[in-house]
């Protein structure tokens, strides 16, 4: 028996199976992959969710936004080029399916109440065109814009009155709770399908009043539609929060009915052992993004130290994967990696990482039990193997990359043959995407200089913390 045509099977857990040409799982496979499209040497197995995300089509080193401490890095996302968001949303799902990618969560940026529903409808309209499965995060925040314990104020003394009368021009005024939850659920609404999950989207308890995380929290229960929130990512949103919540962010969140298994919060880097229980105990989820942590130097979030029992963890890109190329395969390999630990024997095994990235991924965009699929040009992995029987999970987080996603079929449908896409032109949406950006730089140019400073004031405020 030739390397790689040994009959295998990989149970990552029950239900998990990964399916080789040559084996008889190929009856289990769902009906929307025929059996004439495995290649030999092919692996089927349910791809990897991207379980935190903002639809980046332009990645922010494109616009010059350099990865820097979180806090002093988020004022240099006013350097994004206005695009149209049909567009930008394509550029980047196409991006992620090209990677065998299925489902994506997409926490949306717009500041705009007015324009949200308008652009979600965009948003959503990218999802169906490419293919992909999506939960959108509708964003809600009325709090601290610019900096924590005091808001735009606290910035006022690093800059010179020239510059605070021009940049404060630009401080929002937000809608109360009731209208922007209103809004998402419109959103909602409109919008939910079998592919579509739409979700309330805090951006983070920094950024929100009290008013509206009980408010949410009141709606969620009433609703049942998830949450999906930023929690606890930087050590400086640690100390803000621990000033502004005695009892902790976490037990505050308790009290008020906001944790509950329709939770997801994001990054959690910052979360101490009772916060982790505590979580845990409410079936909420904790989505993990290993390589944004690194590059806006956050840290590593504690997974490496949780028990069996949670809380269960998935993993996102954050639009700044490792090599800024949102492949969520190599992303996997880093936590893989940055949680083996230094013992004897690896307590961060393969198959809790692949749980981690299809199982809960599933549960944090709200698709449960989907049989959408990924064809693994596994040949091309193990072309030089000796073996035949290497553990097929093991081969994956050592060596795969999106490039070697060739094939994928989501809730039924056939989205990429051949590593190509085919339902929409990515190139073509990507070129036509730049050109709206270069024809928006001559603004930006003025926004560059306001950046700076932004910036600077805000290292500066922080420096003193
Ligand atoms: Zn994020």
């Amino acid at each position: 028996m030739s390397p790689g045509a040994a009959p295998g099977r990989l149970l990552l857990r029950p239900g998990h199976e990964i399916a080789r040409r040559e084996t008889d799982l190929l009856r289990h496979l769902p009906d929307c992959v025929p059996q004439a499209a495995i290649p030999d040497n092919a692996l089927v197995m349910p791809p990897p969710v991207n379980a935190h995300d903002h639809g980046y089509g332009i990645r922010t080193l494109d616009f010059g936004n350099l990865d820097d401490a979180l806090e002093v890095w988020i004022p240099g996302l006013r350097l994004r080029p206005r695009t149209d968001p049909y567009l930008e949303a394509l550029v980047a799902f196409s991006r992620l399916a090209q990677t065998g990618v299925g489902a994506t969560m997409h926490c949306h940026n717009s500041l705009n109440i007015d324009r949200l529903v308008e652009e979600a409808g965009a948003v959503i309209r990218a999802a169906n065109d490419v293919g992909i499965r999506l939960a959108l995060s509708c964003p809600l925040l009325d709090y601290d814009p610019w900096a924590y314990d005091g808001g735009p104020q606290r910035l006022r003394p690093f800059l010179a009155p020239e510059d605070w009368d021009e940049l404060s021009a630009s401080i929002p005024n937000y809608a109360p709770p009731s209208v922007q939850i209103a809004a998402a659920d419109a959103v909602a609404a409109a919008n939910t399908s079998a592919l579509v999950d739409v979700q309330y989207g805090p951006i983070g308890p920094q950024w929100c009043s009290n008013a509206l995380l009980e408010a949410i929290a009141e709606a969620s229960a009433a609703s049942g539609r998830r949450i999906h929130m930023h929690l606890l990512e930087s050590p400086r949103q640690r100390q803000w929060l621990d000033r502004r919540f005695p009892q902790g962010v976490v037990r505050y969140l308790d009290e008020i009915g906001f944790l509950s298994p329709r939770l997801a919060v994001a990054h959690g880097v910052q979360l101490r052992a009772d916060e982790l229980e505590l979580l845990a105990g409410r079936g909420v989820q904790l989505v993990s993004n290993p390589s944004a942590n690194l590059r806006l130097r956050s840290g590593v979030a504690p997974l490496a130290t949780l028990p069996e029992s949670g809380p269960a963890f998935a993993f996102g890109l954050d639009g700044t994967g490792l090599d800024d190329d949102q492949d969520l395969w190599r992303e996997l390999r880093l936590a893989h990696l940055l949680h083996g630990g230094r013992g004897l024997t690896r307590a961060f095994a393969a198959a809790r990482v692949f749980d981690a990235a299809i199982d809960v991924g599933a549960t944090v965009v709200n698709a449960r039990g989907n049989d959408d699929r990924v064809l693994v040009d596994y040949g091309a992995l193990i072309a030089d193997s000796l073996i035949d029987d290497l553990d097929e999970a093991e081969v994956l987080l050592a060596r795969m990359t999106g490039a070697h996603a060739k094939g994928l079929y989501v809730g039924g449908q056939e989205i990429m043959r051949d590593g190509k896409l085919i339902r929409v032109d990515h190139e073509g949406a990507r070129a036509e995407l730049l050109q709206q950006a270069r024809a928006d730089l001559p603004r930006l140019s003025g926004e560059r200089r306001r950046v700076a400073k932004l910036a600077a004031a805000t290292r500066a405020y922080y420096s003193g913390w």
